[in-house]
């Protein structure tokens, strides 16, 4: 910036910036993580970052749990009830009442079990509708279950037409993340779901982008059965267990196809055939991998602490601060906003278009400003509202220009591809 009207824009920005920072009631949260001085973490909607006292609960597990209290923890450690116990705890943020959550396996596993659940469940109609640009695993999950069934065909919003021509008699499941991972768009969950519920058809969401980044109401929107990840916006670790909802009154019904004795009705009787268990617990699979719910256990204990309606309003607040000041920037550089200008339609984090968007992402993490790129042209950038302050948009930002006004991005490598996920 080089005219004198932008020098005093911009110190104004920062002092408004510092006066965000000041007032901002979750700031003490940050000091609760552990998060590297020389950089500015931008990702954490891919992986969270890491709360400063899961070493020390990981280290507690494996010595005194597994260590001294070896088989007997599953009951006196709490073990055996991680799955519910934890669930429950995610159904607070999602806005699930009790009993009607669990914690296990990954996001792509439970969405093939309530998948099946949900077919199973509208006997008669054959059709699954999603997204062209829904996430790949949540794509190929579904590619699997017409594998298995193949008079099961799968319907594309943004390839065979719009949601409302899509739906209809023969729709059994709709199946839609809530906050696109590209752009950041997010459906408006309650009037979605009432068009798919009108058509007769049952609505699984895949939350993947929305727990933890801001409240979300299942069940005051009526939602049927939803999937998601922990180790994103909630910080439980890399490839920390996912979560399932059923709401409850389709828990009689509900089957998973992925029968397992934990999921059995009485799983020490040790019984032939398999007796599905009268509630939730029903789609656990197997054994809980113990040592991989302790961060996330951990990690939700900051999460009881806060409040989603709080986190929301930081994170509207951060990616207002994030486009206005992207507006600013010489419009030669080439960059455009992909996510929605509009608050109301957006997750928590900001995508942006640049034709050289790996170049650019590459340059901006080698200078310390870590976002992700996703092909074709897709710089992402997550506001988790827990660890960043505005001033580390402020930045980010005057890294980003940096990089365009110099054109120091032109000496990275640029061969195709996504940087890690
Ligand atoms: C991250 C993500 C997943 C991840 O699924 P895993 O099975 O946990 O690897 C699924 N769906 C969406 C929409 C995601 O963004």
């Amino acid at each position: 910036m080089t005219d004198g009207t932008a020098d005093t824009d911009s110190v104004s920005a920062l002092r408004s910036v510092r006066e965000l920072d000041r007032s901002d009631p979750l700031a003490a949260l940050r000091a609760e993580f552990v998060l590297p001085d020389d950089r500015i973490y931008l990702d954490g909607n891919s992986l969270g970052p890491l709360p400063g006292w899961v070493a020390e609960r990981l280290h507690a597990v494996a010595v005194q749990e597994w260590g001294q209290g070896l088989v007997s923890s599953w009951h006196t450690a709490g073990w055996y009830d991680m799955p519910t116990r934890l669930g429950d705890r995610i159904g607070r943020l999602i806005g699930a009442g009790p009993g009607q959550v669990v914690v296990a396996d990954s996001t792509s596993i439970n969405l093939f079990k309530v998948v099946c659940a949900a077919l199973a469940m509208r006997p008669g109609r054959s059709e699954i509708v999603s997204e062209a640009g829904n996430f790949p695993s949540d794509l190929y999950v579904l590619q699997g279950v017409v594998r298995l069934l193949p008079e099961v065909t799968v319907r594309l919003v943004g390839r065979d037409g719009s949601l409302e021509e899509l739906l209809g008699g023969n729709t059994a499941v709709a199946v839609l993340t809530e906050v696109d991972f590209r752009t950041g768009r997010r459906h408006p969950m309650a009037d979605v779901t009432r068009c798919v519920q009108d058509a007769g058809a049952l609505m699984v969401w895949d939350l993947a982008h929305s727990a933890g980044a801001f409240p979300v109401d299942v069940d005051g929107c009526h939602v049927d059965m939803a999937v998601g990840c922990t180790y994103k916006y909630l910080n439980g670790g890399p490839g920390s267990p996912a979560f399932v909802y059923v709401a409850r009154r389709h828990q009689d019904q509900a089957l998973t196809p992925l029968n397992g004795w934990i999921g059995h009705d009485d799983p020490f009787a040790f019984a032939p055939d398999y007796r599905p268990a009268a509630d939730i617990r029903r789609f656990l699979c197997g054994t809980p991998a113990i040592l991989s719910y302790a961060p996330l256990e951990a990690s939700l204990d900051i999460w009881d602490r806060v409040d989603l309606d709080t986190v929301r309003d930081k994170s509207v607040r951060l990616a207002s601060l994030f486009v206005e000041l992207v507006d600013r920037l010489d419009p030669a550089y080439g960059l455009s906003l992909v996510s929605p200008r509009d608050a109301a339609q957006r997750g928590s984090q900001v995508s942006l278009r640049h034709r050289h968007g790996l170049a650019v992402m590459r340059a901006l993490i080698e200078r310390g400003v870590v976002g992700d790129f996703r092909a074709p042209d897709i710089l992402r950038f997550g506001l988790t509202p827990l660890t960043l302050r505005y001033q580390d948009v402020y930045d980010a930002v005057r890294v980003l220009a940096e990089i365009l006004e110099t054109g120091l991005w032109r000496d990275m490598p640029c061969e195709r591809g996504n940087t890690p996920t």
